[in-house]
């Protein structure tokens, strides 16, 4: 079974900083492609040097809404070179009104140049949205998109607004988190999900599986903090077939499809 996760940070510090062994379990797991997604300046470089080392790597640069306040003079400029350097995704980027003392403004700015070059570009975009639903729908409606589409991670937004955003061309993946028991909302959503849109994910280090999936018991080795290992993807897949009571065969093959319609093109290595 060939296994995608949509989603990681495999360049997080948190993970340990040996991202051969962690490489080596996920693909021991079956993982044979992985979007490992930038946050920021800082983070860019390490996933450029992800992607020159393994093949299974999808590099994505984008400035999440966490970290704009951050950002450089330059950084468009830094964004552009990564893009240019490797054929890449990108992402993370988003709008986040969770975040305390947020500027949506700044944010709105950031995230919409950054949509704006995945379009002109032609590169799939992956975008983090936290209580912020209606305004992203309504950006995405107004803003040129890329024209294969664009994944949501994680999504959270309401069940009714799934069928707008799968006509802007909208992509879905599910973390391991959403098996938790308060996150019975967001799980249901997935049942919503038009078949060819659903993808899966980790977003390791974050959003962990309850300790009883949690095959991969991994620790931030400075906080001694449980983390998420990339190779819990198959953990994520086994709980969505469940979800959708679908055998996990043809789950994997539509989320390859889906993967492959997506990100296909910047994982293909010229
Ligand atoms: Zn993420």
């Amino acid at each position: 079974m060939h296994l995608y996760d949509a989603h990681n940070h495999l360049q997080d510090p948190r993970l340990g900083g040996n991202p051969a062994e962690l490489m080596a379990t996920a693909i021991k797991e079956g993982v044979v492609k992985m979007v490992v997604n930038g946050s920021c300046e800082e983070d860019w470089p390490a996933v450029a040097a992800l992607a020159r080392q393994f093949p299974q790597v999808v590099p994505s640069f984008g400035y999440h809404p966490w970290y704009v306040k951050e950002r450089s003079p330059e950084w468009k400029e830094v964004l552009l070179n990564h893009l240019d350097e490797v054929p890449s995704a990108i992402g993370e980027i988003g709008l986040d009104r969770w975040l305390k003392d947020h500027d949506l403004p700044d944010q709105e700015e950031v995230f919409l140049w950054q949509l704006r070059l995945a379009a002109e570009r032609g590169l799939p975009v992956s975008i983090h949205c936290l209580q912020a639903w209606g305004r992203l729908l309504e950006l995405l409606q107004a803003a040129p998109l890329p024209r294969q589409g664009f994944l949501l991670h994680s999504y959270g937004g309401p069940q009714e607004m799934v069928s707008s955003l799968a006509k802007l061309g909208a992509y879905f993946s599910i973390p391991g988190y959403f098996v938790h028991e308060r996150k019975s909302r967001q799980r249901e959503t997935f049942r919503h999900v038009p078949p060819d849109r659903l993808l899966i994910e980790t977003d390791a280090p974050d959003q962990s599986l309850p300790e009883e999936r949690n095959r991969h018991p991994l620790h931030d080795p400075v906080t001694n903090k449980p983390v998420n290992h990339p190779a819990n993807i198959r953990a994520v897949y086994e709980f969505t077939a469940e979800l959708l009571a679908e055998p996990l065969e043809s789950l994997s093959a539509r989320v390859e499809e889906n993967f492959q319609r997506l990100f296909g093109r910047t994982s293909s290595r010229t």
